[in-house]
């Protein structure tokens, strides 16, 4: 379905469009321009794909519909389970797919429909580019890998990501290339925006980016939660949503929008508490990040937030009235860590902890499902600080580590990227 752009009212744009170009071209961002009301009654009996097909068909329409059940099937082709973890908690574990976090569902149905749409206009390259401080680049790697007519790039800091990280990302080869820059992630991300900002270059590659701020992520996203509604043993139960650029909030408040049943969304953020204190006071500070044990959602500006605001109507009583928000600190992180293992048994990642943490603050004995965001095992050294024991590593993870290492070194200069992107065969 046609999306409207923030900021600038008159313009529209296909989904087809939307999804080719992940940010419009004369900046703001995409959003749909109104919502499908689902029929949930209808929808909730259905098996997980069929579910996810009825959604993606109202929420992408009609030029991509001959291609969604397929699409579906090979991109949430994993596991998804719904675990009862403690009286009033459900966790609804999103990190069983190929890089161990639940970007892996975004980042496998975006790689599908690009791949898709490449084949239908041949002659046009389409090259995803981007700059990871770990996770997105390796879920985009990963989802692009093997699939014909679309290329990959992932640009990382050099000695600044983790070395299960760093091994992910030159795991795949073929027509993903990953490249290490002696520079900081901020460094990498300013290559990437200079051969997005040079025309020649954008257009001779197709250029594309994979962050969160593509609708295809956002869409994929909306049908985990009514999966969730489908399972879930609570009686409309709040939504509790690890927070960094607030991607996955978003589909949330989506899916909400179109009938999903819910109390109302609890949005959990680590020390950067921007948003948390916007709503706790109506001033919006954007600030530079700070480093915590859950650096995946270390962000001080968060890029999905205007979105939000939108879906609200810029109405902060309306946005309070069905989000609430929690900043957790580093010391209350870790001990949740440690406290959910020995009162539960169950290791949590540091991302799911500062889930955890403001659902206990913020709702005490209310029934939650809380988003499980990202594989215990990609933390092994805090996980293993917090609690002793170190997580086993998923299949999906040894996969990886068991494949060739290779990485390419890229001096830190906006030429030699475009040099080697253009001489890419
Ligand atoms: C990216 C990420 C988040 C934050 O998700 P947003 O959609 O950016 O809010 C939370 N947890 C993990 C493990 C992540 O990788």
């Amino acid at each position: 379905m046609d999306l409207g752009i923030l900021g600038r009212p008159a313009e529209r744009a296909s989904f087809f469009e939307a999804v080719r170009r992940g940010a419009p071209p004369g900046g703001g961002l995409y959003l749909p321009s109104r919502w499908p009301t689902l029929p949930v009654g209808e929808l909730m009996p259905l098996a997980f794909p069929e579910r996810s097909l009825r959604i993606l068909e109202a929420l992408c329409g009609p030029e991509v519909a001959p291609a969604l059940r397929q699409i579906i099937v090979e991109a949430f082709d994993f596991p998804l389970p719904l675990v009862s973890a403690a009286p009033q908690r459900e966790l609804l574990e999103l990190f069983w797919g190929p890089t161990a976090a639940f970007k892996d569902f975004g980042a496998r149905f975006l790689g599908r429909l690009l791949s898709w749409m490449a084949e239908r206009t041949p002659g046009d390259a389409t090259t995803v580019l981007t700059a990871t401080s770990g996770d997105t680049g390796a879920a985009a790697a990963a989802a692009l890998w093997k699939l014909p007519g679309v290329r990959c790039a992932v640009l990382y800091p050099a000695r600044r990501i983790s070395l299960v990280q760093e091994r992910m990302l030159g795991s795949f080869g073929d027509n993903v290339r990953a490249f290490r820059v002696e520079g900081s992630f901020d460094d990498c991300q300013r290559l990437v925006k200079a051969a997005f900002a040079d025309p020649t270059l954008s257009t001779r590659l197709g250029l594309t980016s994979a962050n969160s701020i593509n609708v295809a992520r956002l869409y994929a996203q909306v049908c985990y939660y009514f999966e969730a509604a489908a399972r879930t043993a609570f009686e409309r139960p709040w939504y509790v949503v690890p927070s960094g650029n607030f991607g996955n909030l978003t589909a949330g408040l989506l899916a909400w929008r179109m009938g999903l049943p819910a109390r109302g969304f609890v949005a959990a953020t680590n020390r950067n508490a921007t948003v948390p204190e916007y709503l706790a006071t109506g001033r919006y500070h954007p600030r530079p990040a700070v480093a915590t044990p859950s650096s995946a959602m270390d962000v001080g500006d968060p890029n999905n937030w205007p979105r939000i605001k939108a879906l609200f109507a810029n109405d902060l009583e309306a946005l309070r009235r069905t989000v609430s928000a929690a900043s957790i600190g580093d010391a209350e992180t870790l001990d949740t860590i440690r406290r959910w293992h020995r009162e539960h048994d169950r290791l949590i990642d540091p991302h799911t902890a500062v889930g955890l943490a403001a659902a206990d603050a913020i709702l005490g004995a209310e029934p939650a499902v809380v988003l499980a965001t990202a594989h215990p095992a990609k933390f092994p050294d805090i996980v293993q600080g917090a609690t002793g024991v170190t997580p086993p590593r998923p299949a999906a993870i040894e996969a990886a580590l068991a494949r060739p290492f290779v990485v390419e070194d890229l001096p830190l200069d906006a030429a030699a990227l475009a040099q080697t992107l253009l001489a890419w065969k």
